[in-house]
């Protein structure tokens, strides 16, 4: 599996450092409250362990499955829910864990499905953006790292459910997508 990676972007060692800062960054922003932490599955399911353990407010947790991708790299723009939160979003301070913001189409769609079921409020955190990759306008209140325009995997990221095991981020080598 490591063989696959043409280089490592981010290390393990500075994403577990940076979780650590938003863990405490968002222990801050909420305060005396307790916010409902939902993890958009798969991606986010790492980066959700890790930073839940370095906030030091109390949480509930939920989780929900969109895909937006299928086998490919680039977004359809078609966002399909796989599985829904179990509890209701109304009232709740809201704080929507995210692995990567690329096209934004994925968020755009949570945010306003959120919304529509009367959230008290709503927070996004990102441990990865593509800025470049943006379509619609929309960006998440804490991002953990800015990445360039390419496609990553490892620390949750998939590439056709593969790599997400690493506990790294990297691009993969192109021989890898011509298989
Ligand atoms: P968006 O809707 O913003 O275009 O894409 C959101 C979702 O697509 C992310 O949550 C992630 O699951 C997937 N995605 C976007 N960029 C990448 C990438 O570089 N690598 C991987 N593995 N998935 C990505
Ligand atoms: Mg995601
Ligand atoms: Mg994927």
């Amino acid at each position: 599996m490591q063989n696959d990676i043409q280089e490592i972007l981010i290390s393990e060692e500075e994403i577990q450092q940076r979780v650590r800062e938003l863990g405490a960054q968002l222990s801050a922003e909420y305060a005396g409250r307790t916010p409902l932490v939902i993890c958009v599955l798969k991606g986010a399911f790492i980066f959700m362990a890790d930073l839940v353990k370095v906030i030091t407010v109390p949480v509930e947790m939920d989780f929900m499955a969109v895909s937006s991708y299928g086998a490919s790299t680039k977004s359809s723009g078609i966002v399909k829910i796989i599985k829904d939160l179990d509890v209701p979003v109304e009232g709740r301070d809201v704080l929507i864990v995210e692995d990567i913001i690329d096209s934004g189409l994925t968020l755009s769609y949570l945010i306003e499905l959120l919304q529509g079921r009367n959230a008290a409020s709503i927070c996004v955190v990102t441990l990865f953006d593509k800025p470049a990759g943006r379509t619609v306008n929309l960006e998440a209140s804490y991002t953990g790292f800015v990445l360039p325009d390419e496609f990553v995997v490892g620390y949750g990221l998939d590439y056709a459910e593969l790599y997400r095991n690493l506990p790294y981020v990297g691009v993969l080598k192109p021989e890898i997508y011509s298989n």
